[in-house]
């Protein structure tokens, strides 16, 4: 079987400072050349040959590469289905450029607390998001958001429920994971995501929450396959072995009359050899990153396989739900009650009350990271 993904790193470069990410302050990040659009089309034209289905524009901030717009637009052509996560603060100053360029459009966002926002972040940006979220479904997008649970933000993911249920979106919800060193979470924190996915517009990965449970990889029975379904690749043109997180060999992608060796890089012996021992370095023992398991869990047979499924399953029943409402006006959701204080935490309140009364608006559609 092919890749399935890559996860197309444009940038290192980020607006934010999440308390549980290190890519836009990590030493050997910093100050990296990145790579000129002409050069990542060679690559997404060699993704194609290897049969990749779909490209994950990531980084960093993805909108802070300065040519994005003309990447969306070549891989757009090439028939690639795109994803791309951002922090939704700097979407507006691109939103009418990249008008159906974007098929999986997410908006990281775990808390309604514009405090607790800028806490996690490191900048002020929830009113932002909200409003950029609200401009992508006025341009006629299908955003969503993806919300990453924290120790400190789990409690107060009802309430980013909520949020999507109002503006008529799912909500991809994840437990964080160990990358460096930051607090995960325990089992009771996997208990209340498992409550939440109840939920309307709610979608979690029910595999993944098994797999976090029974403690990740386990490196003497491998269930990563991060080298056989992810190509990864930096900023700076290389192909990154075996993932980003853990990546320990940087192989230079190289291009020669307008092609590039991506796709040939990828069947050599060498990375064909990281194939077969993926999953199974020391430093892949009890690993959740969880950016390579969901397509690792394409790899049948067994209980994550079937789970993983089933979680796809239902994530396409609810994105079929939204469109009926969206195209009809009848409400198939069940929303959550409102909150009973009207106790403000930060601005929320306010914010979130504007949020109720302005959205009944046509939804639109999804992405991957953070
Ligand atoms: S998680 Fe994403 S938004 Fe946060 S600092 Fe890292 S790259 Fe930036
Ligand atoms: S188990 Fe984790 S660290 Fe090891 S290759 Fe897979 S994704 Fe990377």
């Amino acid at each position: 079987m092919p890749p399935l993904l890559s996860n197309y790193y444009l940038t290192y470069k980020c607006n934010s400072r999440c308390t549980y990410c290190d890519i836009p302050i990590k030493a050997e990040n910093i100050g990296i050349k990145e790579t000129s659009p002409e050069i990542i089309i060679e690559n997404l034209a060699a993704l194609k040959r290897l049969g990749v289905k779909v490209v994950d524009f990531t980084g960093g901030e993805p909108l802070l590469y300065r040519h994005i717009v003309t990447v969306l637009k070549a891989a757009k052509q090439m028939g690639l289905m795109v994803s791309l996560a951002n922090t939704g603060t700097l979407y507006p100053r691109i939103a009418k450029d990249i008008v159906g360029l974007v098929d999986d459009l997410k908006f990281s966002l775990s808390t309604t607390d514009a405090v607790a926002y800028s806490k996690e972040r490191g900048i002020d940006g929830y009113t932002k998001v909200i409003e950029s979220i609200k401009l992508a479904q006025s341009l006629g997008e299908t955003p969503s958001i993806i919300s990453t649970a924290t120790p400190e933000s789990i409690g107060g993911m009802e309430e980013v429920v909520r949020l999507a249920q109002d503006l008529g979106i799912i909500m991809y919800l994840q437990p964080v994971f160990d990358y460096c060193e930051n607090d995960t979470l325990q089992k009771e924190g996997i208990e209340q995501i498992k409550k939440l996915a109840q939920y309307d517009n709610v979608d979690v990965n029910w595999a993944f929450m098994e797999f976090y449970l029974d403690g990740g990889n386990q490196k003497d029975k491998p269930r990563c396959r991060a080298v056989s379904s992810v190509v990864v690749v930096s900023p700076d043109d290389h192909l990154l072995l075996p993932c980003y997180h853990m990546h320990d060999e940087r192989v230079k992608i190289t291009h020669k009359n307008g092609r590039s060796n991506l796709d040939e890089l990828w069947h050599s012996a060498h990375v064909q050899q990281k194939r077969k021992d993926e999953g199974s370095w020391d430093f892949c023992q009890g690993c959740t990153i969880w950016c390579y398991f969901e397509p690792s869990f394409y790899w049948p047979p067994d209980k994550y396989f079937f789970l993983h499924m089933k979680s796809k399953g239902h994530w396409a029943q609810q994105k079929l739900k939204l469109m009926i409402e969206s195209k009809t006006g009848i409400k198939l959701s069940r929303h959550l009650a409102p909150r009973k204080s009207a106790a403000p935490q930060g601005v929320h309140a306010n914010e979130h009350a504007q949020v109720s009364v302005a959205v009944q608006i046509t939804p639109s559609q999804k992405s991957s990271r953070e």
